[in-house]
């Protein structure tokens, strides 16, 4: 019998600059119970109808880190849900200084005061090492906090049926718990933004995949307006012997 696989849907592969083929990095994380967004940026009810999701399935929520090009979505997201008269509750997981913010930024709009909005629950997780993020019968999700500008976490996302990892850096420099988060998956979703207090070069990039001894090597969250995309696969191929690819919006990775 075939294990059930997970799949990551690339709603956005772009650094903090999107254009029209690249949206801001945000991902989807489908399991047979689950569909959980990874992150938040711009208009998600848009992009998930765009690769063929319905967010009212929205199960769950996951942010990052509060920077702009990855929750200003939050508000237009829930309005949204809010609309479509979502009964089931959302969760959303995000460190405690994250959800904070992600709190204060919904008073903003009164969220409290929308009638029979349906119920936020908030999962705030430890600034450390390995912390539980989610976990049911097919899927383990961990976070460790990455080298960002702010407090970030990166993920571990575990298919428990059929064993295999897939670990993503979210934005950091290169970091040892990206390392640790990595180890021996089958893939790392590396940010590669260019070298910079904070992001990687794809040639760091992958340096990490090899580190943490990987198949497969995903760059995401870099720069859309150089004109030669292949050249950011050719520097991390510098340090990466595995397969590397970049990642291209609506792109799906199964595991
Ligand atoms: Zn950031």
């Amino acid at each position: 019998m075939q294990k059930p696989s997970l799949k990551i849907i690339i709603l956005g592969s772009a650094n903090a600059l999107p254009d029209e083929q690249h949206d801001n990095t945000h991902l989807l994380l489908v399991s047979q119970q689950e569909r959980i967004l990874i992150d938040c940026p711009n208009n998600p009810y848009l992009r998930l109808q765009q690769v063929g999701s319905d967010p009212i399935q929205l199960t769950g929520l996951i942010l990052t880190h509060f920077h702009p090009d990855h929750v200003s979505g939050l508000p237009t997201l829930l309005m949204n849900l809010w609309l479509r008269k979502r009964k089931a509750v959302l969760p959303v997981y995000g460190l405690e200084s994250t959800l904070k913010l992600f709190e204060k930024l919904m008073a903003l709009f009164d969220w409290e005061q929308w009638s029979e909005r349906y119920p936020v629950e908030l999962h705030p997780l430890a600034d450390q090492t390995n912390q539980m993020v989610f976990r049911d019968q097919t899927v383990k999700i961990l976070s460790s906090p990455v080298c960002h500008l702010i407090p970030t976490i990166g993920l571990r996302i575990q298919n428990l049926q059929s064993g295999q990892s897939l670990a993503y850096s979210c934005d950091s420099e290169p970091c040892h718990n990206v390392i640790e988060l990595a180890r021996g998956a089958k893939i790392l979703i590396h940010e590669a933004a260019g070298e910079a207090s904070g992001h990687s070069s794809p040639r760091q990039a992958g340096m990490v995949a090899k580190q943490a001894g990987v198949e497969e090597l995903l760059l995401i969250h870099y720069p859309v307006f150089r004109q030669n995309a292949q050249d950011w696969v050719e520097q991390a191929r510098q340090e990466f012997q595995g397969n590397i690819k970049l990642a291209q919006d609506g792109m799906e990775i199964v595991f």
